[in-house]
């Protein structure tokens, strides 16, 4: 089976074409600039990228490109379209209707508009993207919805409930959905194979660090916790974004900088994180670079960053009752040592030391603790992509009867 994998934004759109009798990405690329001119960059078999200014005025035509460019003689990698046996969305927001990931029908299509208000900017181009495929693909082609939010439904009502009135939960849903979920779910399973022990017996708790940063508590292999909440804006300070702090701060700053709850949320999720603190970059890598020439606020901005990954990760362990691994995955957790190492450090009381020659490697899976250690601290490269896709396979092959 070949599977294509989008991941559609408002103005951008990557994709993967997946063959999943191998496993391997066959090509992947990324539109740009979809509404306003058009980039396309396609990479197929080869080392090479093919980088090109094609018209995209919609999804559809942004859609249309990169079936053209699969099926390119010099650098498409199939010959016709019908080779393509199902897509595979990535959503975002499947709010509290989906705990899995699902077929697309009507009714799912429906189900994915009613959680716009939950996430207006990301549920309506990933929406798009859908309707795209249909129109350029026709319907016969199944496709799927792969939700950020579906692994965390299993949480518990004490760790998704807001002490807010409780009507604002019935009236809005307003609760913790968290997201990276299929990150989280990707790297706990990989985890339990590393350790070749059954997920169900595992505690594990999953550090997906990367310029959006999140950390699940995950027992028995589902997510009974998470950083994230109603928005990705909750739990660890970001590349970006604030993460938790005192919610009477929005009504200060509006006050006193006259702007509105919108232009402060701007500004919690744009302007502020390891960028609002350092001032320098959001980039772990510029902060790096800035600490080096002695730049403080940017050391200030990373040790606010680890402090807060090692206060959730050991609230974490007291709420479970214990952790048998912890693993460091996306940008930030594969490849900074640095930040790996400062989280960790002094938590040998709990049964976690990292090997210092081992955290050395980055970008690949490895166990980083030492020997002796009874928590395993566990790097693993995230692939959501490929998740997306074996969902799709197994979801159209579920509903062929195989
Ligand atoms: P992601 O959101 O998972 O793509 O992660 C992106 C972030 O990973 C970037 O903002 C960088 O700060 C960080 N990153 C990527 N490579 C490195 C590296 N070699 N060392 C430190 N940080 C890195």
């Amino acid at each position: 089976m070949k599977v294509l994998v989008i991941n559609a934004g408002s103005s951008s759109l990557k994709y993967q074409l997946f063959d999943m009798e191998t496993k391997a990405v066959m090509a992947k690329g990324l539109c740009e600039r979809i509404g306003i001119d058009g980039k396309l960059t396609h990479q197929g078999s080869s080392d090479d990228k093919y980088k090109a200014d094609v018209p995209m005025h919609t999804h559809a035509e942004a859609i249309k490109a990169v079936i053209d460019i699969l099926l390119d003689e010099q650098w498409g990698v199939i010959k016709d379209m019908s080779e393509i046996n199902a897509v595979g969305h990535r959503v975002v927001h499947g709010g509290e209707f989906f705990a899995d990931s699902v077929v697309i029908n009507d009714e799912v299509v429906k189900a994915i508009e009613a959680c716009i208000p939950l996430a207006p900017l990301h549920n309506t181009p990933n929406l798009i993207g859908i309707h795209a495929c249909e129109e350029v693909m026709g319907k016969d082609v199944p496709q799927v919805a792969v939700f950020d939010t579906a692994f965390h439904q299993t949480m518990p009502s004490k760790n998704y409930m807001y002490a807010i009135p409780y009507e604002y939960y019935e009236k809005y849903k307003i609760r913790r959905y968290g997201f990276h979920g299929t990150s989280h779910k990707y790297v706990s399973k990989q985890a339990a194979e590393m350790l070749g022990r059954p997920i169900e017996d595992l505690k594990i708790i999953t550090c997906h660090l990367g310029n959006g940063s999140s950390i699940a508590a995950i027992d028995g292999g589902k997510s009974v916790d998470t950083s994230m909440g109603f928005t990705p804006l909750d739990g660890l300070p970001m590349g970006t974004r604030s993460g938790n702090i005192d919610p009477a701060i929005i009504e200060f700053l509006a006050e006193h900088e006259h702007m509105d709850a919108h232009d402060v949320i701007n500004i919690l999720n744009k302007k502020s994180g390891m960028l609002g603190i350092s001032g320098v970059s959001s980039d772990f890598r510029d902060l790096d670079a800035a600490i080096a020439e002695g730049n403080v606020r940017a050391a200030l901005a990373k040790d606010m960053f680890n402090l807060s990954v090692k206060k959730i990760i050991g609230s974490f362990i007291a709420a479970m009752g214990g952790v048998d691994a912890i693993v460091f995955t996306a940008g930030v957790g594969e490849n900074d040592r640095s930040v790996r190492w400062d989280v960790c450090e002094h938590m040998e009381y709990l049964g976690i030391k990292i090997d210092p020659e081992k955290n050395k490697f980055r970008g690949r899976q490895m166990d980083i603790s030492i020997d002796y250690a009874r928590v395993r601290v566990l790097v693993i490269p995230t692939n959501e992509e490929l998740v997306i896709a074996q969902d799709t396979e197994r979801l159209v092959n579920e509903m062929a009867g195989n």
